[in-house]
């Protein structure tokens, strides 16, 4: 039996959502107005549909509204940067959200950095990147700004600590190392050309694990004491740590499912909820 703390991203999200669920309310008295988070899928991969859904019902669970446009796999760039034109004038949206990925032919890149800054609730263009990397005001990239709602609810202290990173993608891995660098931790960023991974997360006070490979870190890897964060979500419910040979070791760990998931939409819906107040 493990005594490893289990970091219960659900039960976490859960209490944000009770205490956002009052402030859309006391919004809507003050202003008239409901928050709005505009949501866009582009083509028909059903795991994104789902991502689309779930973000969708979070909305209506807090009383926000969400406004979902679908757009067929063969759009182009040119229309995907029209449709988002579109929303950035609406009044009405506060929050833009584009599921990643975008089929091929789509410059995923332009797209993303299309959206203006004030409605980037999802934390996705190079400005808000820039911004949020400099330690100024911007809305984070919504998984990792929901780890670090984890960490601290948890009181988790980062300070001296070494944090590695494992995954280096724009979304992910990159934005979680300088949230980490921000809050004064020692950052170890490790990716596919990354040499003795294992011997690397040895080294870890605080592990993120961000690969995109089912149970690719092993149990042995991790240091004994060590958080563990595992922001990996394959079918079969597995993340990207192999979490039941790693508890032993990890003083606390997020569970899969049930850990990070939760938490990337609850820091989508709290970053609208922001954009709506700051739009009045
Ligand atoms: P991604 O874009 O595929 O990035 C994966 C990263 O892992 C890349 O930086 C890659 O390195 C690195 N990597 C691949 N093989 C490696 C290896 N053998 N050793 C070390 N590093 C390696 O994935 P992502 O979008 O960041 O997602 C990562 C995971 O998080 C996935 O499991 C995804 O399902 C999950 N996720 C969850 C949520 C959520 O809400 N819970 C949200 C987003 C993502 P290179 O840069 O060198 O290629």
């Amino acid at each position: 039996m493990s005594n490893a703390l289990i970091l219960d991203g659900k039960s976490l999200a859960r209490s944000i959502e009770l205490s956002l669920k009052e402030r859309v309310n006391a919004f809507n008295l003050r202003t008239g107005k409901t928050p709005l988070l505009a949501t866009i899928l582009v083509g028909s991969d059903p795991a994104s549909a789902t991502y689309v859904k779930m973000k969708g019902n979070a909305c209506a669970r807090v009383g926000m509204l969400s406004r979902k446009i679908e757009l067929p796999d063969s759009t182009t760039t040119e229309e995907l940067l029209s449709q988002i034109q579109e929303l950035n004038e609406d009044p009405q949206v506060n929050g833009i959200l584009l599921q990643h990925p975008v089929p091929k032919q789509i410059n995923e890149r332009l797209a993303f950095d299309a959206i203006s800054l004030d409605k980037d609730v999802d934390g996705v263009t190079c400005l808000g990147f820039g911004r949020m990397a400099m330690g100024e005001q911007a809305y984070g990239s919504a998984t990792p700004a929901g780890i670090m709602k984890i960490l601290d609810h948890y009181n988790i202290s980062l300070e001296g600590k070494h944090a590695v990173v494992v995954g280096r993608s724009p979304i992910l891995g990159k934005p979680m190392a300088l949230m980490l660098l921000n809050r004064n931790a020692t950052v170890t960023i490790c990716h596919s050309k990354t040499k003795d991974l294992p011997s690397i997360i040895k080294e870890a006070d605080i592990l993120v694990g961000a690969v995109g490979k089912p149970k690719f870190i092993q149990g042995n890897w991790i240091k004994q004491g060590a958080v563990v964060i595992d922001a990996g979500y394959h079918p079969g419910n597995v993340g990207d740590i192999d979490l039941e040979a790693a508890i032993p070791n990890c003083s606390a760990y997020t569970p899969v499912p049930g850990g990070v998931g939760p938490m990337t939409i609850a820091s989508l819906i709290c970053q609208t909820m922001e954009s709506a107040e700051k739009s009045i």
